[in-house]
């Protein structure tokens, strides 16, 4: 099933898509009394937003290993007890799929991030080792976990450098099974192209860190509510975005979340 979250005559809405038409429900895919309603809409008739509007962003940084090495780090988890490494970004940065990316005049080095995103659909609080992850996923998405490289460098951390307005691109919407089975993440390509080229490519198998894992060391931290993002880190190839670019993010399963660049 597909969600999306769109605008109709000023107000915001959310359906869920099948072929080409919206069929409009009553209010978010987790609300309790939500139902579909009667009426439909042809997708393209309607500007989608962002297919949620996370109350909090958790990024996991350097989740494989090919792009920890082409940013001279270390693969993480190879020390005991190492965890996964967690950043936020602020749901201020999210912007809408065909939305611009604006270019910050503080940075020279501004880069792209394809990444799988999780949608949580539960409120998940010390999420256990024996419990399925998918109780607590409503579904996934695309996002761009754009990225100020030469600020991330130089602050010591990367609240600037990751937190920029519209440095979160997130959508087309959100699908809540890419594939069948027990994980339906895994196992995903992940692909970003810049005007067309093959940037980046990787695949969801290759998580340093599983999803379960990341989840318990979040959930361990702070409570995920409906609507929070997890950005699952991104594979190698990451590279400088220019104005006049565009940018797609493309997950297995899911579809593509394209933006164009502006100065
Ligand atoms: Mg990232």
């Amino acid at each position: 099933m597909r969600w999306v979250r769109f605008e109709q005559d000023g107000e915001i809405c959310w359906g869920h898509l099948e072929g080409g038409t919206i069929t409009v429900h009553s209010g978010a895919p987790w609300a309790a009394c939500r139902h579909a309603t009667p009426e439909r809409l042809p997708l393209e008739s309607v500007p989608l937003l962002a297919p949620c509007q996370p109350g909090k962003i958790i990024c996991v940084g350097r989740n494989y290993a090919a792009h920890a090495r082409e940013l001279g780090h270390a693969v993480p988890g190879t020390a005991p007890g190492e965890g996964p490494l967690l950043f936020m970004k602020p749901p201020s940065a999210v912007v809408a799929p065909g939305a611009a990316i604006v270019l910050p005049a503080a940075s020279q080095q501004v880069e792209h991030e394809g990444e799988l995103a999780v949608v949580i659909g539960k409120r998940c609080r010390r999420l256990g080792a024996e419990e399925p992850v998918t109780a607590y996923v409503l579904g996934y998405t695309c996002l761009n976990d754009v990225t100020a490289r030469d600020l991330q460098k130089t602050d010591n951390q990367w609240t600037r450098a990751k937190g920029f307005d519209t440095f979160c691109p997130l959508g087309p919407w959100i699908e809540t099974a890419p594939q069948p089975g027990p994980r339906p993440w895994d196992g995903l390509q992940v692909e970003t192209r810049v005007n067309g080229e093959l940037r980046q490519s990787g695949n969801t198998r290759d998580f340093i860190f599983s999803l379960e894992r990341v989840l318990q060391e979040i959930t361990a931290v702070m409570t995920l509510e409906p609507g929070d993002v997890i950005a699952t880190g991104t594979p190698a190839g990451v590279g400088k975005l220019a104005p006049g670019d565009r940018v797609e993010v493309a997950v297995q399963g899911i579809g593509t979340l394209a933006n164009t660049v502006t100065a």
